[in-house]
């Protein structure tokens, strides 16, 4: 009976050091599943872009805008027409825009 498995036997990934299994450090050469699968990297990589997405949208002027007409359109059914018609242009371009990024990806 092992009763005596205890989280003293974690160890921390070499690469990144995440805390792991004894066991998965055995198995895989000190590394954690995500380094041992080369997916650490990819994981990373997604973080970082939505660390980035937030800085633009905390500090892009147009982000805000963009963030203060959804606002009013959501207040009430008829936020749009409440719209200047420069107001109006810009989000229609811009809701464009965000719906053809949206297809690509
Ligand atoms: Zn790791």
């Amino acid at each position: 009976m092992n009763s005596d498995i205890s989280s003293s036997d974690d160890m921390n990934c070499v690469e990144c050091g995440a805390l792991i299994l004894k066991a998965t450090f055995e198995r895989n050469e000190g590394r954690c599943a995500p380094c041992k699968l080369g997916t650490r990297k990819s994981i990373d990589a997604s973080r970082q872009r939505c660390e980035e997405q937030r800085q633009y949208e905390l500090t892009n002027p147009s982000w805000k805008f963009w963030q203060n007409l959804i606002g009013r359109l959501g207040e009430q059914n008829e936020g749009f027409n409440t719209f200047s018609d420069a107001e109006k242009q810009y989000f229609a371009v811009t809701l464009l825009g965000r719906v053809s990024e949206m297809m690509l990806v």
